[in-house]
């Protein structure tokens, strides 16, 4: 078999964007099926442009955030600042590249690296 060199890359990128939707309660069959759409649509990605590869988890995540967002809304939601209105977190840098990170979009803070999210915190889970 033809392993790419693309596969760690692309199998820790996929670990990282899936602890994230597991420890903030998101995985469920669509969000994991949206990542494997995502990883598979960036594998082809990597193997046109390998020195890509330092950008592709941040881009895994962008891309199954864009897909939740029209399946689900918004994800990851932000729990880390005093803000009282749903918002999300978004990847910095914001165009890809190496050590993404979450942001809050309203605070301006760096929340946690991407695939280190934990569960929100505060209120109670109404529903
Ligand atoms: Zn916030």
């Amino acid at each position: 078999m033809d392993i790419p060199d693309t596969d760690p890359v692309l199998a820790a990128a996929r670990a990282q964007v899936l602890h994230d939707l597991e420890s903030t309660g998101a995985a469920d069959p669509g969000s994991v099926s949206a990542l494997e759409d995502a990883v598979a649509t960036r594998r082809w990605w990597t193997d046109q442009w390998p020195e890509g590869a330092a950008y592709v988890a941040g881009l895994v995540a962008q891309d199954v955030q864009d897909a939740l967002l029209e399946t689900r809304g918004r994800w990851p939601l932000c729990s880390a600042c005093d803000a009282l209105d749903p918002h999300s977190l978004y990847v910095h840098p914001d165009l890809g590249g190496p050590d993404p990170t979450w942001v809050c979009e309203v605070s301006g803070i760096a929340v946690a690296p991407l695939g280190e999210l934990v569960a929100p915190r505060g209120p109670e889970v109404k529903g």
